[in-house]
């Protein structure tokens, strides 16, 4: 054996104090440590057992190591792992030609998370706008409370002013307006905007469905201003609101789409799409990235694709999400001092706390996660499900059980 790796250094104990010992304290992760998954099962350190209605922020759609993923992936490990942007892959081909084939688009460019796919679209977006219209055509509109990343140029974009405070100067030329406030995407849209981005509906800032009318003006304004429409669907993509992509569910085209996530099941990849005349103001040499589009990554994307684009399977999520809405209805209506109408798309789905109950999300999850069910926050008000999209009857059933019981145990205090 590797006498480095004989010396202890992949085995030795850890534990949630080391995570306060060793890592950059960006995050406050939970006092459990998972260590395994298979579909929807977790379990920890301690081998207690978890339901997971998280998917890792809506990643893991097919469940945790996914048998077709493991097997495609094992196969693609031992055939070949990274090549460099001087060579392509058949991977990366399949997968190209998959993406344009199931979506408006007609060019892939594929990066390594949902921040670089939206970095892409922004810069692609300016240099289209330079190239067509002058360096006049500059301005970013995106909507208050978004979340695009964490680049810099990203988080400046995304509407929340708690993740830019401290890491100014920020990049100039970005404005926000309320999301579904269609008066204001109207006086905020002119003919310097170059690009217009927005989620078709909002993840992180609460789990909020964009307004059919609103997301149609933005549409309309960028046609009659030059800019172009990005729909940033890094979370809201790849089945989760029950299609491919949710425009499709809108019925709206953007000219550029994001997608990261879900697309690799827990691999990172994020991807960029856009259409023939748009990508062709990405010539060679003017943006890249050194891993985008390794044959592992869009392995698991293309077989992600592959198992997701079915109409059965799709249809499958819609019956799955109508189910969780029914319990969680239910819930809300059986606890109106916890909880307030649930509200999204698919199985992307919020529950708002009462308004009495304000600010106390995680501590709601907190009490379900001790109980064996994991949970996400979308702000401080809002818990938020995010099951795997192969989430079974029975699995929704015990998720609404737990959740009760985890109703009784808060309002006990
Ligand atoms: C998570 C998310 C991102 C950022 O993706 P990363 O892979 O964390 O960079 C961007 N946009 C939306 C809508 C997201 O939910």
């Amino acid at each position: 054996m590797n006498a480095k790796l004989d010396s202890g250094v992949t085995t030795r104990p850890v534990t949630r104090q080391t995570y306060d010992e060793v890592l950059v304290p960006t995050y406050a992760p939970a006092a459990m440590i998972p260590v395994r998954g298979a579909g929807l099962d977790v379990w920890d350190q301690e081998g207690k057992h978890y339901l997971d209605f998280t998917s890792g922020i809506a990643v893991s759609s097919l469940g945790h190591c996914n048998p077709v993923l493991v097997d495609a992936m094992t196969r693609q490990i031992n055939t070949v792992w990274h090549l460099g942007n001087g060579y392509t892959n058949e991977p990366v081909l399949r997968l190209g030609a998959a993406l344009t084939e199931a979506t408006f688009a007609d060019r892939a460019f594929f990066c390594n998370s949902g921040a670089e796919a939206n970095e892409a679209a922004l810069k692609l977006a300016r240099k289209y706008a330079h190239e067509k219209f002058g360096p006049h055509k500059s301005r970013i509109v995106s909507c208050y409370a978004s979340f695009h990343g964490r680049t810099l140029f990203t988080v400046s974009v995304g509407g929340q002013s708690k993740y830019t405070e401290g890491f100014e100067p920020l990049p100039p030329q970005i404005n926000h307006i309320n999301y579904n406030d269609i008066a204001s995407a109207r006086a905020a849209i002119g003919d310097d905007v170059a690009a217009v981005i927005v989620e078709p509906i909002q993840g992180e800032g609460g789990v909020i469905p964009g307004d059919i009318d609103f997301l149609k003006t933005l549409r309309e304004l960028c046609d009659q201003t030059g800019a172009l429409l990005v729909f940033d669907e890094v979370q809201s993509g790849v089945g989760r609101t029950g299609a491919l992509y949710d425009y499709m569910n809108v019925g709206i085209t953007p000219d550029i789409l994001t997608s990261a996530k879900a697309l690799g099941n827990g691999y990172p990849i994020g991807a960029m799409l856009t259409t023939e005349a748009i990508a062709q103001h990405l010539n060679v040499g003017s943006h890249g990235t050194t891993y985008g589009g390794n044959p592992l990554a869009t392995t698991v994307a293309l077989n992600v694709i592959e198992q997701i684009n079915q109409p059965a399977f799709l249809a499958r999520v819609r019956d799955a999400s109508a189910r969780v809405f029914a319990k969680l209805e239910q819930l809300a209506a059986d606890y109106p001092a916890l909880f307030a109408k649930p509200r999204g798309k698919g199985l992307l789905i919020g529950l708002p706390m009462a308004l009495e109950q304000k600010g106390r999300a995680k501590d709601y999850t907190k009490v379900a996660e001790k109980l064996g069910l994991m949970l996400l926050i979308a702000g401080p008000d809002v818990v938020r499900l995010a099951p795997a999209l192969i989430v079974s009857d029975a699995q929704i059933d015990e998720a609404d059980r737990i959740m009760r019981a985890a109703a009784d145990q808060f309002s006990a205090g």
